[in-house]
């Protein structure tokens, strides 16, 4: 691993500066309409992440509701299999709804609240962010519309029944490509028009200021207890952070507590899809530009001519063209590594785990398992590796089942 350290005077922890800027990172890219609730949104949580009774209210809803603290493991056969450092894994996997975006939707609703809002909207793409926002909103009796692609609704129904069981409406995008960039599009124009009393929750530190701010602000707790879990069970900070990345959320929720802690290496693993030559994949910090996309400036997979490119990722939460700005910021300051790995890999370290382990993680996850094959050959037995397991792999069992041929000899029904 190269070493990686910021540059001296410059503070990785105040950004974003006023503007919503992560160096040159971020910002606000949004019609003039938008900006008095970007506005009211900043001025509510920056109010209220301070105050002793919000945060008692968040602690309680993170403790009783989503099942936090969350443990870390240590992966003992997986350790001795590599025979270097010691693994170790953040349990997000456990939380309520499977995975770490409860984090930071409980947040949001809090802050919904707070401003009045009667009404919820968000886009998915796979599903996972609008369980997790159709959640709180039953918990916290607010109404929900969840706007989803007509093709994720097909690919991810089981997700659909889930946000109708729990109440929400599930609404079908049928233009452009029917996926996550055209529901997103149609969250935001229902959001232009019902602004004064309804609140858009966007499910990762991505989007317009605030938005990447109050999202992370969610999720680094999952750093906040590895700090705490790791002095009172080690005695030490690790030397490796490792943790999947698709806007950036659970990475940046790890990596945050931990930016200032110089002799801790931290290690974000995008996905190469069918390979970085094959062009179907979602590396967008390895193989992307800087452009402006859903609201901000940041790395963007992009053609010669400027026109976003569909990513590719077997695992439907890495499927995304951009990353939270933050991501960008810290790759150019090289505080953090960003590296990738392919589906296949991602498949291979599932099953690992899987059967070394007795935890199936979530393909998102998966990721950064895989990134261990590269990792742990560099690592001694007196050294500590800790992954964020954001989540579980229930969701992806059809897809575990069609690779794995030993499934195939199997009876089936
Ligand atoms: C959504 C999701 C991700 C990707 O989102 P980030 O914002 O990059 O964390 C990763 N893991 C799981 C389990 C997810 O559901």
């Amino acid at each position: 691993m190269k070493s990686i350290s910021s540059p001296p005077g410059v503070s990785l922890t105040r950004q974003p500066n006023a503007g919503g800027y992560f160096g040159e990172f971020g910002g606000q890219f949004v019609p003039e309409m938008l900006r008095p609730a970007l506005e009211e949104l900043e001025q509510v949580f920056l109010s209220l992440k301070d105050q002793p009774q919000f945060q008692r209210q968040l602690e309680q809803e993170l403790q009783n509701f989503a099942g936090r603290p969350t443990p870390l493991h240590f992966a003992q056969n997986l350790t001795r299999h590599y025979g270097a450092a010691r693994i170790f894994l953040k349990r997000e996997d456990l939380l309520h709804t499977g995975a770490h975006k409860i984090n930071n939707t409980i947040g949001q609703i809090l802050l919904a609240r707070a401003m009045g809002k009667r009404r919820i909207i968000a886009e998915t793409g796979a599903g996972q962010h609008g369980v997790a926002t159709a959640t709180v909103a039953a918990r916290f009796g607010l109404k929900c519309r969840i706007y989803m692609g007509a093709e994720d609704m097909r690919r991810q129904f089981p997700n659909v029944q889930r946000m109708r069981m729990l109440g929400a409406e599930v609404i079908s995008v049928s233009g452009g490509t029917q996926t996550l960039k055209d529901a997103t599009n149609e969250a935001l124009r229902d959001w232009l028009t019902h602004v004064e009393h309804t609140h858009y929750i966007i499910g990762s530190v991505v989007g317009p200021h605030p938005f990447p701010m109050i999202v992370r602000h969610f999720q680094k707790i999952i750093g906040e207890e590895v700090r705490e879990q790791a002095r009172s069970r080690l005695g030490k900070f690790p030397d490796y952070l490792v943790a999947c990345v698709g806007g950036g959320s659970n990475a940046i929720g790890l990596f945050h507590p931990f930016l200032s802690e110089e002799g801790v290496r931290l290690i974000g693993v995008e996905a190469a899809g069918k390979g970085l030559q094959s062009g179907q994949h979602a590396a967008t910090l390895t193989r992307g530009r800087p452009g402006i996309f859903h609201g901000m400036r940041t790395y963007l997979l992009q053609d010669r001519h400027g026109q976003v490119q569909l990513p590719h990722s077997v695992s439907a939460g890495l499927d995304y063209p951009g990353v939270g700005p933050e991501h960008s910021f810290l790759k150019q300051r090289r505080r953090v590594a960003y590296h990738c790995v392919t589906d296949r890999e991602a498949l291979e370290a599932a099953f690992r785990l899987a059967r070394s382990e007795g935890i199936i993680p979530a393909l998102e996850s998966a990721h950064a398992l895989a990134f261990l094959e590269y990792l742990m050959p560099q690592t001694h037995n007196n050294q500590v590796v800790i992954v964020n397991l954001s989540g579980r792999g229930d969701k992806d069992l059809d897809t575990y089942i069609e690779y794995d041929p030993t499934f195939r000899r199997t009876d089936r029904p």
